[in-house]
Order: C-alpha cells, then sequence, then structure tokens
C-alpha cells in the first residue's frame, strides 16, 4: 500500500510505495543549514518506489536536496553517485513513521545548543557501508 506525503503548501505531492523500517538523525551543517533545525530525520528508500503524483514543476534542487519552490518545504535527498538511492525526509510524509531513529550520523558537526539524549548509535560521520545501503537499496524487500 502507497503511503502520501506532500510539502506545505501542498503543491507537491507524492506518492511512496515502499515500507520505511529505519530512520537516521543527520546532524551535518548542511542539513541543519537547509533545514533550520538541529538535525533531520531521513529514510534510505529506493528512488523508483516515489513517485511525484502533483507539482514537479514546483520541485527545486540545490546540491542534491529536493524542496518545494514555493513554500520551501524539504522533500527528500538524491545523490548523482546513487540515483537510485534517495533520502525521504520524513517530515514530508503525511503518516510519519513512529519508530525511533536508529542512529545519528555526522555528530561532529552537531549543534553546539543541542544535547543528543537518546542511546543511539552516534557516527561522527558517515556510518560505514552507508554506501553499500544506497546501492542496495533499488528494490522494496518487502515486495517479492
Ligand atoms: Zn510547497
Ligand atoms: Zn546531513
Amino acid at each position: 500500500m502507497a503511503t502520501e506525503g506532500h510539502c506545505l503548501c501542498e503543491t507537491v505531492r507524492y506518492e511512496l510505495e515502499f515500507e520505511i523500517e529505519a530512520t537516521s538523525n543527520c546532524h551535518c551543517q548542511y542539513c541543519r543549514r537547509a533545514h533550520g533545525a538541529a538535525f533531520v530525520t531521513t529514510a534510505l528508500v529506493p528512488t523508483i518506489a516515489l513517485r511525484i503524483t502533483a507539482g514537479e514543476q514546483s520541485i527545486a534542487r540545490h546540491d542534491g536536496r529536493y524542496f518545494c519552490r514555493t513554500c520551501g518545504s524539504r522533500l527528500f535527498n538524491r545523490s548523482d553517485s546513487y540515483p537510485d538511492a534517495t533520502s525521504l525526509v520524513v517530515t514530508s510524509l503525511s503518516v510519519e513513521p513512529t519508530a525511533r531513529p536508529v542512529i545519528h550520523m555526522n555528530i561532529e558537526s552537531k549543534a553546539p545548543w543541542h544535547e543528543i539524549l537518546d542511546d543511539c548509535p552516534q557516527f561522527a560521520s558517515f556510518p560505514p557501508g552507508i554506501e553499500d545501503a544506497k546501492r542496495g537499496v533499488t528494490k522494496n524487500p518487502g515486495s517479492a
């Protein structure tokens, strides 16, 4: 069953045909500045599982970060190195995952005013194996 998502002004809408099992918090300075937040929570999903259903022409891109050009909502990230993998910004989902994020990454540039108080594993930069994860996330493990 597809999950839906949209930007704040609802110009951009999408459907996700993927069951999100894990999310991670990125504390890097780029995410923090782009989101205006202490960190961003994303889920790695197959690009093929994400279908833009409205407002595709309103999606702008800066350095691999996709957002609505009308309201500025951040939607997802995708690098040219791994076009089949998309890091979906989970706050754009209509129904957000309830499971807590499994890792904190890039905490070497975390906000000095933010304290991590949970016991999720922390990584100074990206966790080892993230490239393999991006290469591997080309199909839904839940679908045969
Ligand atoms: Zn918008
Ligand atoms: Zn980041």
